[in-house]
């Protein structure tokens, strides 16, 4: 089946876009076909946007009327979740179990009751006098029409995330999944006319590069949400500051996991394990940097090869597996690269760095651990996006914290130690959006997620991200 583009609340034909197959990459088998919007499908999308927005029929609507057809997506969601859970299964290759209940569809449709809640608290935060005969207030408004980029390792996440603060905002948005993994934002487009979210506020726009870079350049697009790389960034920023549009950034990570001394080696290692190898290590959060006392990094070395070795790899249906494939040929060849060259630049593979005999079809790679690379060597300093952690010991607290930050990410970090003060020494100077002590990895919808440094800027979650699809205006009265 071909889907077509979701533009003003309905399935529409695209102008002279390409068909494509999407592929399942654990059995390397078409599952369906999208459509590759054009400028002209990117164009359509944006004006039905503008014309949603200012018409007022999403925008004018009461916080209250807005936030009860994003509750009602949700229960629609949660209706299908078995349906959806399965589409981003074959979409992606992850552990059905780590989707389904418990995983990624609960979170998401928490995430989005997260955000309908938040729709009916927009209030501004003053009214008062501050120059005689006049009265101020603030008021918080919708920034308008938003363009919204996102990234294929967690495609209904990365999509609710997106959609939720904006449309709870009040904005009207044209959002572009990755070309990889647009099928369960697909079926949400279609559940939001069920929700009673009028057509023209929700726009979904499949395609590549080209058309994300389209929805950029657009002048009627206001603001931009990426979550992609950094490299794709700095791209979306140049190209923003041509209309001067708001950027909102969600880059890329190279998570630190610091353990001190007096934490427990195996069962830091059984979390280091999971941290590295869930989502096949295509997670911007995931634990990539194991950094362990020096009279501690044996143990803790030792017990995370064993855990990485333990980590059941496989088909996405089977129970017991805890570990996919990674998301295409192309990531996995790139994965592939940067273990190469961390060994020809010195650094000693203690496990992993192939291809599992067992798994030749699917793009699996095995769970890997790499030790004596150098602080400035690419395996250190760049984000791998696959199943893949170092390890190297440190002296003193300042050498750890010294290694730690000596990254260009920061997006999130953890810290293992008893110590209460060393704990919230470490965690005030670490330079990153998040910082789990004795944990890694948990988020909820309440708090905020986002980068320091360039892991970018702006927050997902939270009534922080609402706050950016808000925009302050001053209404002066004279009395
Ligand atoms: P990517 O940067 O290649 O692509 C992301 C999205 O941007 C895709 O939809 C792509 O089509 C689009 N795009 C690419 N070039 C563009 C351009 N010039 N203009 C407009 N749109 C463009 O990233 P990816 O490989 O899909 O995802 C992996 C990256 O996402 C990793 O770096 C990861 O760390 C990051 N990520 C970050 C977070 C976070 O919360 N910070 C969450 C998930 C993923």
């Amino acid at each position: 089946m071909a889907y077509k583009l979701w533009i003003n609340g309905a399935w529409q034909d695209s102008d002279g876009g390409k068909i494509v197959d999407l592929e399942n990459p654990a059995t390397e088998a078409t599952i369906a076909q999208v459509t590759e919007a054009t400028r002209a499908d990117v164009d359509r999308a944006v004006q039905a946007a503008h014309a949603a927005f200012y018409d007022g029929r999403w925008s004018r609507l009461t916080p209250g009327e807005r936030s009860k057809a994003l509750w009602k997506l949700a229960d629609l969601m949660e209706a299908r979740i078995e349906e959806f859970s399965r589409a981003e299964t074959d979409s992606t290759g992850k552990p059905y179990k780590f989707i389904s209940l418990g995983g990624d569809l609960p979170f998401a449709i928490d995430n989005l009751r997260f955000f309908a809640a938040a729709a009916r608290d927009t209030h501004g935060s003053h009214a008062g006098e501050f120059l005689g005969g006049y009265t101020s207030m603030y008021r918080r408004e919708p920034v308008g029409v938003v363009g919204q980029i996102a990234p294929w390792n967690y495609p209904i996440l990365m999509a609710i995330w997106k959609i939720g603060p904006a449309l709870a905002s009040g904005c009207t948005v044209v959002l572009k999944p990755a070309p990889t993994t647009p099928l369960t934002t697909l079926m949400l487009a279609e559940l939001s006319a069920e929700a009673g979210i009028p057509p023209g506020v929700l726009n979904i726009i499949t395609g590549g590069n080209d058309a994300g870079q389209a929805i950029v350049e657009h002048p009627l697009v206001r603001m931009v949400s990426l979550t992609g790389s950094v490299n794709t960034g700095k791209k979306v920023m140049r190209t923003a500051a041509d209309t001067l549009k708001r950027v909102h950034l969600e880059l890329g990570g190279k998570a630190p996991f610091i353990v001190f001394d007096d934490a427990d080696p195996a069962a830091v290692a059984e979390i280091a394990a999971f941290a590295a190898t869930v989502n096949t290590g295509q997670d911007c959060t995931a634990a990539t940097r194991v950094y362990v006392s020096q009279d501690k990094v044996k143990n803790v070395q030792d017990a995370l090869v064993e855990a990485m070795r333990a980590t059941p790899v496989g088909a996405p249906y089977d129970d017991a597996v805890k570990m996919g494939p990674l998301i295409s040929r192309v990531q996995r060849d790139r994965v592939m690269g940067f273990v190469e060259r961390a060994k020809s630049a010195g650094a000693k593979i203690l496990t992993g760095g192939n291809i599992p005999p067992a798994w030749q079809q699917g793009y699996y790679f095995e769970p890997t651990v790499i030790a004596e690379a150098n602080q400035a060597a690419e395996i250190i300093q760049s984000e791998v996006f696959g199943p893949v952690v170092t390890v190297n010991s440190f002296r003193d607290e300042a050498e750890a914290l010294h290694y730690a930050n000596d990254v260009a990410y920061g997006l999130a970090a953890s810290v293992w130690t008893n110590d209460l003060g060393r704990a919230m020494r470490v965690s005030s100077a670490l330079e990153f959006g998040t910082v789990w002590i004795n944990d890694h990895l948990p988020l909820t919808s309440e708090t905020p997620h986002g980068g320091f440094k360039q892991s970018g800027f702006g927050k997902d979650l939270s009534a922080e991200a609402m706050g950016d699809y808000q925009i302050t205006k001053h209404v002066m009265i004279k009395q």
